[in-house]
């Protein structure tokens, strides 16, 4: 368990960056089960909330190791920047979502979200799941090839179950997994959990043989739909304002403005229709505290902790009109702030520009995307020479 702050993420990147290379691209399939995993960051809770950015820890992959023996890990980031980039071209497959969830009985699935399905594997990975909100990458495709294709669920509920529980939750990376494992994602291509893949990447661990519907066919639902642009963000601006971090962004610091006071939101009841379990909860908010603080410690004062209807009295106390906050990407938090009344207070939402030049990349599939990553690295000043040097 890495604590949620800045520092705990920091000192684990740096503790594992010797395993980012090689190791990582022969390791990272393999789910030894909690407390035995060395092959991967488990670093996606602080990933997501941007306690480190994605540019950060890319940075320092690439400081340690060759772009041919990092690309492995190189290309697994640019996953969550292709999964963001891709719903925020296409917005509208959030609302489906979450319009389609509105529709769906959650108590079809209540012996599954009870870990009490006699599938012995499904039934530890719900009770890691609630306790340590986490699930190792593989772990989690296994599961809801599982909850679709075996225990015949609708996928929808399985990720809002996800949601509810992970750490890391997050609507881009969740959304677009399962509807991928579903196959409606690439249509037409389901992933299908097999007996001995689990037994092999478990290390024997699990070995559900003639428990799993191993010949499935893919669902049959709409495809995703074209890609539009990218909503414009603002500039940020100048002279004197209030930061407004949240739980999309808790190391973003706006440059050209004088920043007088820091506030934060979260909204952890709104991850899905079953709210936050504790231990998401508790990781949310631990991080924005922590966020809070590392923005505070730059201007002096105490940070606050906002409900959205005090934001606009809150900045009016400071003497400020603008408070800036960093985009808030397609995702609950952007639902929460899409016409909150601020008392008359301008809210400037400012995007990275990691964001603003990588996520229009994601028109079509991740290959398209993977194969600008050496031009995006150089953009972005992670390596000197990469144009060429990633054999992608
Ligand atoms: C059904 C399903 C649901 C998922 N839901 C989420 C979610 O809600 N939030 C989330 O952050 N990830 C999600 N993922 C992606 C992935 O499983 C996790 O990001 C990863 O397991 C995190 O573990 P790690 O930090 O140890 O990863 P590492 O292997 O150490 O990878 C380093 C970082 O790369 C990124 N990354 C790696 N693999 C992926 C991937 N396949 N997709 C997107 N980013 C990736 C993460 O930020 C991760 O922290 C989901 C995957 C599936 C199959």
């Amino acid at each position: 368990m890495i604590e949620p702050t800045r520092a705990a993420a920091l000192a684990h990147l740096a503790d594992f960056t010797p395993r980012m290379g090689r190791d990582y691209a022969a390791g990272r399939n393999a789910d030894p089960g909690p407390g035995a995993r060395t092959a991967v960051t488990e670093l996606s809770p602080h990933i997501r909330h941007r306690l480190i950015t994605e540019e950060e820890v890319v940075r320092a992959c690439l400081a340690r190791h060759s772009p041919t023996a990092a690309l492995k890990f190189v290309q697994e980031m640019f996953w969550r920047t292709y999964w963001k980039g891709y719903l925020e071209l296409r917005p509208q497959m959030w609302t489906d979502y979450k319009g389609w969830v509105a529709r769906v009985d959650p108590a079809v699935a209540a012996d599954a979200m009870a870990g009490r399905t006699g599938i012995a594997c499904f039934d530890a990975w719900v009770a890691e799941l609630k306790t340590q909100g986490y699930l190792h990458n593989h772990a989690r495709m296994w599961f809801a090839s599982i909850w679709i294709f075996t225990l015949r669920l609708p996928w929808v509920l399985g990720a809002e179950f996800f949601l509810a529980h992970l750490k890391d939750g997050d609507a881009a990376s969740n959304t677009l997994s399962w509807r991928w494992v579903a196959g409606i994602q690439t249509p037409g291509r389901n992933y299908l959990a097999r007996a001995e893949n689990i037994a092999r990447y478990t290390d024997g661990r699990f070995h559900p043989v003639g428990e799993l519907d191993e010949h499935a066919a893919p669902l049959t639902e709409p495809g995703p739909p074209p890609p539009g642009m990218l909503p414009p963000a603002d500039p940020a601006p100048t002279g004197r304002v209030a930061l407004l971090l949240h739980e999309d962004d808790l190391s973003f610091w706006p440059s050209g403005c004088d920043v007088v006071g820091v506030g934060g939101l979260c909204f952890p009841a709104e991850r899905s229709i079953f709210a936050a379990s504790p231990v998401a909860r508790d990781f949310t908010i631990g991080a924005l505290a922590d966020g809070l603080r590392g923005a505070t410690a730059r201007i002096g004062g105490e940070p606050v902790r906002l409900e959205l209807e005090d934001v606009g009295a809150w900045a009016r106390g400071l003497g400020v009109r603008d408070v800036v906050m960093p985009w808030s990407p397609v995702g609950w938090t952007a639902n929460m702030l899409q016409g909150a009344e601020l008392d008359g207070v301008r809210l400037h939402r400012v995007r990275r520009e990691w964001d603003s030049v990588c996520w229009p990349q994601a028109r079509a599939g991740f290959f398209g995307m993977a194969k600008k990553i050496p031009f995006l690295l150089e953009r972005f000043r992670l390596t000197e020479t990469t144009q060429g040097a990633l054999p992608l």
